[in-house]
């Protein structure tokens, strides 16, 4: 016996790379091309240098509050966390406990497993239709819970609200959690099903929609028992997860809508752009309702053109698994940004 026999082994996530050089173009993690509101380096210039002697509320009082206000729901229906990432762990940990599996899509975010793994949850993949589409069919089946993006990472299809309200009416003794990272570039928010489902929690972020990824800001909405679950099991693990810099800088992020509206918008505007110029160079992809295009070309293998991307500092991402291994996911940027992928995607598509 040795000391190595009482570890918890774990196989951990893979985040995309994150490198640092000048001239580069990060389309690989799904960031906002913009900075965030410029309230938000108000609030941080203005910070209670004092205050940073104190621990912070444990709560994100304030900001629970912004986005319940937002959102148009009670404060005691939010659950504030460390970027969306951590929202979900703690859900995994709260509401899937009753050792029937859990049900996802085969091709979605790569942490589920990661989590269900951790926390020893058995779980059963659902696959996507040909068209990348959850057939609702799948998790109608007795199971532990329910966990789906919408729309879907990395495909990018968004599910009608019909759909997924389909999936939480057959499901209402388990918890339905949906994860609406992506849901601010044109997809329907499961938020006015909060009015009908106890069970119903739709985890969204800032770190897309919003320009906040440094900032780390996710969240919860549910029914203020859900959330009373999930806020027992957070304070049985961390009291202080959420710092005051963060809790303020969200908050001035909530309260410019105008802002947020405009960033969304430019987004969307230059998806459209990518997708007609993607489908000129042969490229074929399902449509996209999040700030990224899931890509394959009739022609060079997507390994291939990743690593010809990656020698010439334009960084997407790639992962070889089934039924993916042939697609690029490519995160939407600037229109400059997008113009020198494409300038580069031609030349290279023309001499190979
Ligand atoms: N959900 C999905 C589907 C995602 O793609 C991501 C981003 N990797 C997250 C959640 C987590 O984002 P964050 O922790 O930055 O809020």
């Amino acid at each position: 016996m040795t000391w190595e026999d009482n570890v918890r082994r774990a196989v951990p996530y893979v985040a995309g790379e994150q490198p640092q050089r000048s001239g580069m173009i990060k389309l690989n993690t799904n960031e906002c091309p913009y900075p965030p509101a410029p309230g938000v380096k108000a609030a941080l210039q203005e910070l209670d240098w004092e205050a940073l002697r104190l621990y912070p509320n444990t709560d994100a009082a304030e900001l629970a509050e912004a986005l319940a206000d937002y959102y148009g729901i009670a404060p005691e229906q939010v659950f504030v966390g460390v970027g969306s990432d951590d929202v979900l762990a703690m859900s995994f940990l709260t509401f899937f406990h009753s050792g029937r599996p859990i049900l996802f899509p085969d091709v979605t975010y790569s942490f589920y497993d990661v989590w269900a793994n951790l926390f020893g949850i058995p779980y059963k993949l659902c696959a996507l239709d040909e068209e990348w589409h959850i057939r609702p069919e799948d998790y109608m089946a007795v199971n532990g819970g329910v966990i789906f993006p919408n729309p879907n990472a990395p495909t990018g299809v968004a599910e009608s609200l019909d759909t997924v309200e389909r999936i939480v009416r057959a499901n209402q003794d388990v918890v339905v959690i949906v994860d609406e990272a992506y849901v601010d570039f044109g997809a329907e928010s499961a938020l006015p099903l909060l009015k009908k489902y106890e069970n119903l929690l739709v985890v969204q972020t800032f770190s897309k929609s919003r320009g906040m990824a440094g900032m780390r800001i996710g969240f919860a909405m549910g029914s203020p028992k859900l959330i009373g679950y999930l806020k027992n099991v957070k304070f049985s693990f961390n009291s202080y997860t959420m710092n005051y810099p963060s809790q303020k800088a969200g908050v001035a992020a909530v309260k410019d809508e105008a802002y947020f509206r405009l960033v969304t918008q430019k987004i969307m505007d230059t998806r459209k752009r990518a997708k007609e110029e993607f489908r000129r160079l042969g490229f074929a992809f399902p449509d996209s309702m999040a700030n990224f295009l899931f890509v394959t070309h009739e022609r060079i293998p997507a390994g291939e053109l990743f690593a010809a991307l990656r020698k010439a500092d334009i960084y997407v991402r790639h992962w070889d698994k089934p039924r993916i291994s042939d697609y690029l996911r490519v995160t939407i940027g600037t229109d400059a940004e997008m113009d020198r992928l494409f300038a580069f995607l031609r030349d290279y598509l023309s001499s190979n």
